[in-house]
């Protein structure tokens, strides 16, 4: 049986916890979320009838700032998934060194089989349900797996109708003209590429003669790879959920982003290519591997077979620990997804930081303050996972616990 997600985050805090503890007390509470809200929303469905869903918000800590973190609409939504991904967001934040604490919330329903009336219904019933728990300085959500910019906009409309005043701030990932930032839909990508290129000089791989390969071809995969090949590394070879392709001189990656576009699937590349499997693409002759679909892809079983030097998981959860350790023991270096895809949780910050000034900053202002943001983030974790001869998971952990736990201590418990 699959493990409980948030016994799994537990056991990554006390893995950090052994080799550089915290203050036991600040332990104690980080193993714990501060705040439990369940609650039941009356949805009328376009059929006549009232259907009752149950909804989550967890707030793991606040001590470094307020609450932050994506809001889930799933079928497999479980409290116990909710407190291990706001747990993941407290950590992820203080990785980076943002202002926040972590949360996230969920609603149990499955919005494929909703009409859109149906889903602004329940999106405006959850926010009635957590209004007075959150709150620009409290709690500040943002879209998740099936949650949308439009989604977060209902969201925002009545939470300012609640409280009376028009509240951009309490919520991030609206749609542009409603408060949204520039840089917003491409910073996941745009933030693993920094890391890539931090992580490159490291290990001394010179761009125009390092390959990469891809696998996804989502929000995140996609603009990694347009950002790579960019920065002048040769992708050569990407994937989606219909399999993926590759050639070992590099992929013309505009014409795969206007094919996958027009067609749908990355397979109908017309450049020249060979067709491979999405397990096939992980093991490819390449120098750097961006997972950036789904969990559990990098295995026992397959990550001895991985030849590349550097996995920069775009993706979250891509890796099991057992190939964690696997590709620790072969000197893969790993940048973890709390590093490597946190380019998202930090434009929703600089988005939350514009709405309370009433600013709007351009495209290239965003992803210049978001280099300031990563860069530095790499540096903190490469050093310290050198230091201790450990993976940087391990590092990034130690180094956000220690924030945390400091910025508990300071304010008391
Ligand atoms: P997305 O839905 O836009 O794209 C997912 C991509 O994965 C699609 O191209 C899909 O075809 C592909 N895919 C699905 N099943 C696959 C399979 N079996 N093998 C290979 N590819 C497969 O999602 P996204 O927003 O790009 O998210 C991808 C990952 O990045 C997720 O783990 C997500 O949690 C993580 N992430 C995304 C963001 C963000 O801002 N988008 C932020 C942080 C983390």
């Amino acid at each position: 049986m699959a493990k409980n997600p948030f016994e799994n985050a537990l056991e990554q805090l006390e893995k950090a916890q052994d080799i550089e503890p915290i203050d036991s007390v600040a332990y104690e509470i980080m193993k714990r979320p501060q705040r439990i809200l369940e609650v039941s929303i009356p949805v009328k469905m376009d059929g006549g009838g009232t259907k009752i869903f149950t909804g989550y918000r967890v707030q793991h800590n606040d001590a470094r700032g307020p609450c932050k973190g994506g809001i889930r609409y799933h079928p497999n939504v479980s409290i116990d998934e909710v407190k291990a991904l706001a747990t993941w967001m407290t950590i992820k934040c203080a990785t980076v060194n943002i202002p926040y604490g972590g949360g996230k919330g969920g609603v149990i329903c499955d919005p494929k089989e909703m009409s859109e009336g149906e889903i602004e219904r329940l999106s405006r019933g959850y926010m009635r349900q957590i209004a007075h728990y959150i709150g620009p300085d409290v709690d500040v959500p943002a879209p998740d797996v099936y949650t949308t910019p439009q989604i977060m906009a209902w969201m925002e409309d009545e939470y300012s109708k609640i409280v009376g005043k028009d509240t951009p701030e309490v919520i991030t990932g609206k749609p542009i003209d409603k408060g949204g930032s520039e840089g917003r839909g491409t910073a996941t990508g745009m933030g693993g590429s920094y890391i890539i290129r931090e992580a490159s000089k490291e290990l001394g791989l010179n761009p125009s003669e390092s390959t990469v390969a891809i696998q996804g071809f989502g929000n995140a995969g996609s603009v990694a790879a347009s950002i790579l090949s960019k920065m002048g590394y040769k992708v050569v070879a990407v994937s989606d959920s219909h399999g993926g392709i590759y050639n070992k001189d590099g992929l013309n990656i505009d014409r795969v982003l206007q094919v996958k576009k027009e067609k749908g699937r990355v397979s109908e590349y017309d450049g020249p290519c060979e067709k491979v499997s999405n397990e096939e693409l992980l093991e490819l002759p390449v120098d750097i591997l961006v997972p950036a679909a789904l969990e559990n892809q990098i295995t026992k079983d397959n990550a001895p077979h991985i030849k590349a030097k550097l996995v920069a998981e775009l993706a979250n959860g891509p890796t099991t620990p057992e190939a964690d350790q696997i590709l620790h023991e072969q000197d893969v270096l790993v940048t973890p997804d709390i590093l490597t895809n946190a380019g998202g949780v930090t434009v929703s910050y600089f988005e939350w930081l514009q709405n309370k000034k009433g600013e709007h900053w351009s495209e290239e202002e965003v992803n210049k303050k978001l280099d300031e943001i990563m860069t530095p983030a790499f540096r903190d974790v490469y050093t310290k996972a050198k230091e201790k001869h450990i993976p940087m998971r391990t590092a990034a952990y130690i180094i956000a616990m220690h924030r945390v736990a400091d910025a508990i201590l300071k304010r008391g418990y």
